[in-house]
């Protein structure tokens, strides 16, 4: 299927687990770790979005506080896209909405990640990210307004804080190591260890935030839209494009049961949502003053598309790939490979190895119980659920019976196989600190992503007027997009699975 180098993988092929930009299922990061740290606070403050009472407070500055702390560990872990023309546009948009929320004073910082990937996040304290991938499928200032609002209205309404009340933090703040995510679609940003857990819109329990809170998040984030002059369908629009990608997804790597699809609608079918949204979109006496896009395709056009050659070095050095089995995973710094044709070993004398090693699955036994019956480890301690790259697995701590050391496991299933963990600790003073690496290393672990290893040149988005005779399928025959070019196009554009746009009508092609 590869044809050459000079084209660009935007979707998947066949393998169930490969994904790609344009069909990366919508997932969240959720991060919490800091949160299910503090002491349980309770009193009734009010909520300055919803101005229902709080049950958990937390004092703004202390807020900000955590907000800071775990932005560092985003620069830390994470590109920031350089492009001062489009992230000053981003940070336009994103105050415009933020100057009409309920949290007007809060000094809000709006960054790019260099992620291909679907996602947007926010931190406590006025934090918010979007990644590059969710930028190239946006079509219109208003569906960026939306996202931007989406994670304003996580903030204002203060989603991360109330959310530890409910115990669900303490969880899925484990699961993650890092911060407090809310958001748009999946991270499982390579090398950083957000891990994938789930959907912003998701169900709950997948997400760290509930059902309630994302559509909290998004009658927020219509309200925000309509105060400052975007149209409020753009949420919908918005959500559109993650359920479009989903579909598309579905679709191609036929992934069928043991995994639930994020919405179990169509948003347009949504009525919750559909009620979330026009409640307040439907603020009588507003009008649309911002429908002026030129600003933002002058903004995106040339934004790089798919793998960008400063998010691909970030770790690529220390990127590990087994083509054969099909998967590929990040290893701690310049810890020394040793590889049989189905085992791999990494390690560094001074502070543990990791051992990989594969097998058919027999049962249909769930991952915490595959560790427990295969590979003999009854006693696990820090056991948590492993979800990251749509795939499911577990991991936990424990002790090695044949040298007494501490011992991190995982079993992670991808496709018909089963991968296990053994990880070492030989360092016992650096424990905690060595198990998070390994952790962390375990949860880069995925498929290997079609034309992955592939140099080639980035491929960007260009602006081009539809003309009247435009045909998606005409356009995908000269598109550089090596895999299902007309459906990432029309991905791309807003069209998926039909319709054509008019002529006039502005489009994005790949160049
Ligand atoms: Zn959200």
């Amino acid at each position: 299927m590869e044809t050459g180098g000079t084209m660009t993988n935007l979707a998947v092929t066949s393998s169930a687990e490969s994904s790609t930009l344009a069909n990366r299922i919508p997932k969240a990061a959720i991060l919490v770790c800091l949160f299910c740290q503090l002491p349980f606070l309770t009193s009734c403050a009010v909520n300055p979005a919803t101005g229902s009472p709080n049950l958990v407070f937390m004092s703004e500055s202390r807020e900000k506080e955590i907000g800071l702390e775990e932005h560092n560990k985003v620069l830390s872990s994470m590109s920031l896209l350089e492009d001062e023309e489009l992230l000053t546009y981003v940070r336009e948009v994103g105050n415009k909405a933020a100057a009409v929320s309920h949290r007007p004073d809060l000094e809000y910082t709006f960054n790019i990640i260099d992620s291909p990937e679907i996602n947007a996040f926010a931190l406590p304290g006025g934090y918010v990210y979007v990644n590059r991938g969710l930028l190239t499928f946006m079509n219109s200032e208003a569906e960026l307004a939306a996202v931007l609002s989406h994670e304003i209205g996580h903030i204002t309404a203060r989603h991360a804080v109330q959310q530890q009340a409910r115990g669900r933090l303490a969880q899925t703040a484990a699961t993650v190591g890092g911060f407090v995510t809310a958001v748009a679609t999946g991270s499982g940003y390579v090398g950083s260890q957000i891990s994938e857990a789930a959907s912003i819109w998701a169900q709950t329990g997948l997400s760290g935030f509930s059902r309630d809170h994302e559509l909290e998040a998004d009658s927020l984030a219509a309200e925000y839209l309509v105060k400052a002059g975007y149209d409020p369908a753009a949420m919908i629009e918005v959500i559109t494009v993650l359920k479009n990608q989903e579909d598309f997804n579905r679709l191609v790597s036929n992934t069928s049961g043991g995994y639930h699809g994020l919405f179990a609608t169509h948003p347009r079918n949504d009525t919750r949502l559909q009620q979330a949204i026009t409640q307040v979109g439907g603020i009588s006496g507003n009008e649309i003053t911002e429908a002026d896009d030129t600003k933002f395709r002058e903004s995106l056009d040339g934004l790089v598309i798919g793998q960008s050659q400063g998010s691909q070095a970030t770790d690529a050095r220390n990127r590990y790939y087994q083509a054969l089995l099909g998967y590929t995973v990040v290893f701690p710094d310049e810890w020394l490979i040793d590889e049989t044709t189905t085992t791999v070993t990494a390690s560094n004398a001074e502070q543990g190895s990791i051992h990989i090693e594969v097998q058919r699955i027999q049962e249909n036994l769930e991952p915490r119980v595959f560790i427990r019956d295969e590979m003999g480890i009854g006693a696990l301690q820090k056991s948590e659920k492993l979800e990251q790259y749509r795939l499911l697995g577990h991991t936990g701590v424990a002790v090695s019976p044949e040298t007494g050391n501490t011992e991190r496991v995982a079993a992670i299933y991808l496709g018909p196989r089963v991968f296990t963990f053994r990880a070492e600790i030989t360092d016992a003073e650096a424990s905690d600190e060595i198990d998070e690496q390994l952790l962390a290393s375990i949860r880069t672990f995925r498929a290997i992503q079609q034309g992955e290893t592939a140099s080639g040149t980035e491929a960007k988005i260009k602006f081009v007027q539809a003309s009247e005779f435009f045909d998606f399928s005409v356009v995908a025959q000269s598109s550089r997009i090596a895999n299902y070019p007309e459906e990432s196009l029309r991905l791309l554009n807003g069209y998926y699975p039909r319709g054509t746009p008019e002529a006039g009508e502005w489009v994005k092609l790949i160049e």
